[in-house]
């Protein structure tokens, strides 16, 4: 079985001297020995050549040579940020007058962007409830030239069927964009049929919250197209990451997979227990998780379902003070992103979601009293729970 860690561990770079660690290429730009080699390079012949960094670096390659490895596909491109890479991958696809099928449930700046900012270019977006085959079928049009999805999504924990979606978009010549920041190793989309998987960097796969990073990986052909230098999104468009920043985002991607069981293990166990409690919890590991068989047909067991976890307190007064009482108890800290050693723990209608209005976010099922739970790395779990629980009973969400 495709196990990509494995893909990740059977890589070996060497530094400049020797040192187990590749060397960080500390420049923009790069000297040829003859003028046509430059010419060449310029002209996309850049095997072996490096140009300039906003095109590509040797650390930068590092790394995506590895994410690339990861997800199965032939080449990645890594980049400033998850919206570097996400903004780029839509840009590169659709052109004026073309049409996105996109998820309804996504991250609210990729939601923003699409809902917002590419009407301005003639881009238009149908959102869809994309656990919904039928829906997502009567979505597309003539002039779809994506269909964009997150694998788990942002906030609400839906799963996307991607073995069947990819069938019906490549039967009418669409790509399938796959946002797989909630779950890496668990999913592997590119097995699925998947054409693009996106990552943003900043979370699991970096892990420590120290930098903003993204990456995008796809076939050798699409890759090529992102970089090129009078046509492609990243070259143009200029989300480029920095040397320093690939080489430190490579060091703590040989830890994911500890990190992701040890997530995986504890969001599992605490959403089991808060179920038992009888808080209304999501988490694609409970078996009252309507896409709990669909995530277990789709993922590697070793990696489990993840860290995400939701439960409603009843109220945004309540996900309040419960949250403010976690972080002051030292469970974790109230504060956005996720994949952290410690908990991070937001209420999403009121913070990364507020871009979706009000009444949208109620049809989905996004209610106010939601809070997000990016379970961290803690050691004793039960500890963790007894004392969370002690603080639910403190501001009556039990
Ligand atoms: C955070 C996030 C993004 C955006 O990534 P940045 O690195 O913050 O630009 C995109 N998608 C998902 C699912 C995210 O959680």
């Amino acid at each position: 079985m495709f196990n990509p860690a494995d893909k990740i561990q059977d890589l070996q770079y060497f530094g400049e001297f020797g040192g187990v660690n590749p060397s960080i290429s500390d420049s923009s730009t790069y000297t040829f020995l003859s003028a046509k080699t430059m010419f060449d390079t310029f002209e996309g012949n850049t095997d072996g050549c490096y140009l300039y960094s906003r095109h590509s670096s040797p650390s930068n390659l590092y790394l995506s040579d590895a994410l690339a490895a990861m997800e199965n596909t032939e080449a990645a491109h890594v980049t400033a940020s998850g919206m570097g890479a996400i903004t780029a991958v839509i840009m590169q696809y659709c052109k004026n007058g073309d049409h996105v099928v996109s998820s309804r449930t996504i991250y609210g700046g990729t939601y923003a962007f699409l809902k917002n900012y590419t009407p301005q270019f003639g881009i238009s977006t149908t959102f869809v409830d994309i656990t919904k085959i039928d829906v997502i079928l009567n979505a597309i049009t003539e002039n779809t030239k994506i269909i964009y999805l997150e694998t788990v999504s942002n906030p609400l924990l839906e799963v996307a069927d991607i073995k069947k979606i990819s069938e019906i978009a490549h039967k009418r010549g669409i790509k399938v964009v796959v946002d797989n920041t909630f779950s890496p190793l668990s999913v592997t989309p590119s097995l699925l049929g998947a054409d693009v998987t996106i990552h943003s960097l900043t979370k699991y796969i970096n892990g420590s919250s120290d930098t903003v990073g993204g990456v995008i990986c796809g076939t050798r052909d699409f890759i090529n197209a992102l970089k090129d230098v009078n046509s492609g999104s990243c070259m143009l468009l200029g989300a480029t990451m920095d040397s320093l920043r690939a080489s430190s985002i490579m060091k703590n991607l040989r830890t994911l997979h500890i990190r992701m069981k040890q997530h995986s293990f504890n969001g599992l166990y605490l959403a089991g227990r808060f179920e038992e409690l009888g808080l209304k919890t999501v988490y694609p590991g409970l078996t009252s998780h309507p896409s709990h068989s669909l995530f277990k047909s789709m993922y590697n067991e070793n990696y489990g379902f993840g860290g995400m976890i939701t439960i409603d307190a009843g109220s945004l007064e309540k996900a309040n003070a419960l949250m403010e009482l976690m972080q002051e108890r030292n469970l974790g800290y109230l504060a956005v992103s996720l994949g952290f050693y410690k908990t991070l723990f937001s209420a999403p209608g009121s913070s990364t979601s507020s871009e979706i209005p009000m009444d949208e976010q109620k049809e989905m099922g996004l209610s106010e009293g939601l809070v997000r739970i990016s379970i961290g790395l803690d050691e004793n779990i039960e500890r963790t729970y007894q004392s969370m629980v002690a603080c639910m009973k403190e501001v009556g969400v039990l």
